[in-house]
């Protein structure tokens, strides 16, 4: 499988899920665009570090995915992209009536609104060429709730949403629309959630992330950011031209329950 020649822009790709399925789409020949907002110095060594491991192109461009302009920029600054894989996302946890309206807001601007933006900026020049991937990165929380995380598993709903809208007007025209949904993955993300949810049920680490956190992943296992990425890398191949406007849950059975 082969991505040589494409352009792929990952938001929110300088940790975690974004990092690993950037390195999976350089690993198959893709050049990539990482981001992040933070812009340091370890962001732009993080692409030519990819460069030279794979051989491919590879640069890293800031921009605040909280921002709808932003978001239409980074596609731009990029040139327009052949894959776009829309990860950025952030958490955070707190019954509804306790919910910061500030957290809500950011948490629907960066996992949800800035996937419209990106996506509505990318497609022009995917419709040109007559080819395109989306990649949304959703959830397990994409199809099904946990309490106390109303505002990730609304944005997360509609990301899967989202997805579907965008298969639907793009059918037939080399361009493909889906989300993958993972469970939990060890990730920056997961491990800041592991001190509330210690507090929250009064249990040490191993046994809040084997009873709690992956109560609900009946392999009781993590995914790995290597299977979130090679999920994304069989998604931009030829086997899944005619995979659109769907999920796919890389979630130890989750969703299954
Ligand atoms: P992470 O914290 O390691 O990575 C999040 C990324 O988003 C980072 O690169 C960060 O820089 C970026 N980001 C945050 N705010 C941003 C902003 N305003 N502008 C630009 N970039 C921003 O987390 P992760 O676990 O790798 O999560 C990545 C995606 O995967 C998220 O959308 C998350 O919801 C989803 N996800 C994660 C898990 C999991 O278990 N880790 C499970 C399901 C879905």
């Amino acid at each position: 499988m082969s991505l040589k020649g494409k352009l792929a822009v990952i938001t929110g790709s300088n940790s975690g899920i974004g990092l690993g399925a950037a390195r999976e789409l350089a690993r198959a020949g893709a050049d990539v665009v990482l981001n992040s907002f933070t812009d340091r110095e370890e962001d732009h060594a993080l692409a030519s570090g990819l460069a030279a491991e794979f051989g491919i192109s590879a640069r890293y461009i800031a921009a605040d995915m909280s921002k709808g302009d932003d978001c239409r920029a980074l596609i731009e600054k990029a040139g327009g992209c052949d894959i776009l894989v829309n990860n950025a996302g952030i958490q955070h946890v707190a019954t509804i009536e306790d919910f910061p309206v500030e957290k809500w807001n950011a948490i629907l601007a960066i996992n949800l609104s800035s996937a419209f933006h990106t996506t509505a900026a990318a497609l022009p020049g995917m419709k040109a060429k007559g080819w395109g991937r989306i990649v949304n990165i959703a959830s397990a929380h994409g199809l099904t709730a946990s309490p106390y995380k109303s505002a990730y598993v609304a944005a997360k709903h509609g990301v899967v949403g989202l997805t579907k809208v965008t298969a639907l007007e793009v059918a037939g025209q080399g361009i493909t629309a889906n989300a993958i949904c993972p469970g939990y993955v060890l990730t920056p993300l997961v491990e800041a959630q592991i001190p509330d949810q210690m507090k929250a049920h009064d249990m040490d680490r191993e046994t809040v992330i084997r009873e709690v956190m992956l109560l609900r992943q009946p392999s009781r296992q993590f995914a790995t950011v290597e299977q979130i990425g090679g999920t994304a890398v069989y998604l931009c191949s030829d086997a899944a031209a005619q995979v659109t406007g769907t999920t796919i849950s890389v979630d130890g059975g989750w969703t299954a329950l």
